[in-house]
């Protein structure tokens, strides 16, 4: 099963890749946790990335297809995958195409933008493992504290307030087309992505068996 999630930043693509690729037994990859990880280990990509990723502007194409055309090549890859946050441009998805990748469905979990604003406010993450809550919608079980490695929860640099507001802008110039992109393709389904969690896991996990 190879999968791609759409939506805007703070949809819960990550949340969803989590529940999916569990129940599948698939990798989920997510490049802005490959990206984070590079610019921690500042590795070149890392230094290529930085700064586009502290402004809320995505990074340069060539840079995030070189990395995913990497990581699917993988091992953990050959039974197929779930993509949170690639692509994020049609030339990525282009790229995708290119590779070969054939894509079983991309899934749309729409969220209005003002409810994307309070969410990406609220959102901590694991300075450790990359792990995701919210303070009200997912608080760990000690404030401050990844359940999972008991590492430090910040606030991201670009889920600034300020910064919020560019991403959205950048998400509906380069990646709302993606939605078009898949429905020419037959492959677009769209999911109501203000429902509880559970109900969306399950909404999405009935396209796929469909
Ligand atoms: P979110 O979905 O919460 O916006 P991600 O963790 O997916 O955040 O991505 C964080 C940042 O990493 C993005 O704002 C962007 O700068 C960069 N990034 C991640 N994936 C891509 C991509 N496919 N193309 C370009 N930039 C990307
Ligand atoms: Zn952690």
């Amino acid at each position: 099963m190879k999968l791609i999630l759409l939506g805007a930043p703070g949809a819960g693509k990550g949340t969803q890749a989590e529940f999916i690729c569990d129940k599948l037994s698939i990798p989920s990859i997510s490049t802005g946790n490959i990206l984070r990880e590079a610019v921690k280990n500042g590795t070149e990509a890392g230094k290529a990335a930085k700064s586009y990723m502290d402004a809320g502007a995505l990074v340069p194409d060539e840079v995030v297809i070189a990395i995913l055309k990497d990581r699917i090549a993988a091992d953990d890859c050959k039974n197929g995958f779930i993509l949170d946050g690639f692509p994020r441009t049609v030339p990525q998805a282009e790229a995708l195409d290119q590779m070969g990748v054939s894509i079983d469905a991309a899934i749309e979990i729409d969220v209005p933008d003002a409810v994307i604003e309070t969410r990406l406010g609220g959102r901590r993450v694991c300075e450790k493992c990359g792990a995701s809550y919210h303070i009200v919608n997912k608080a760990p079980a000690v404030e401050g504290i990844c359940d999972k490695c008991g590492g430090k929860l910040i606030v991201r640099k670009d889920d600034q307030p300020e910064t919020i507001k560019d991403r959205l802008r950048v998400y509906h110039e380069q990646t709302a087309p993606l939605a078009d992109y898949y429905r020419k393709a037959g492959k677009l389904h769209t999911v109501d992505g203000t429902q509880e969690i559970g109900a969306i896991t399950a909404q999405i996990l009935k396209i796929l068996e469909a």
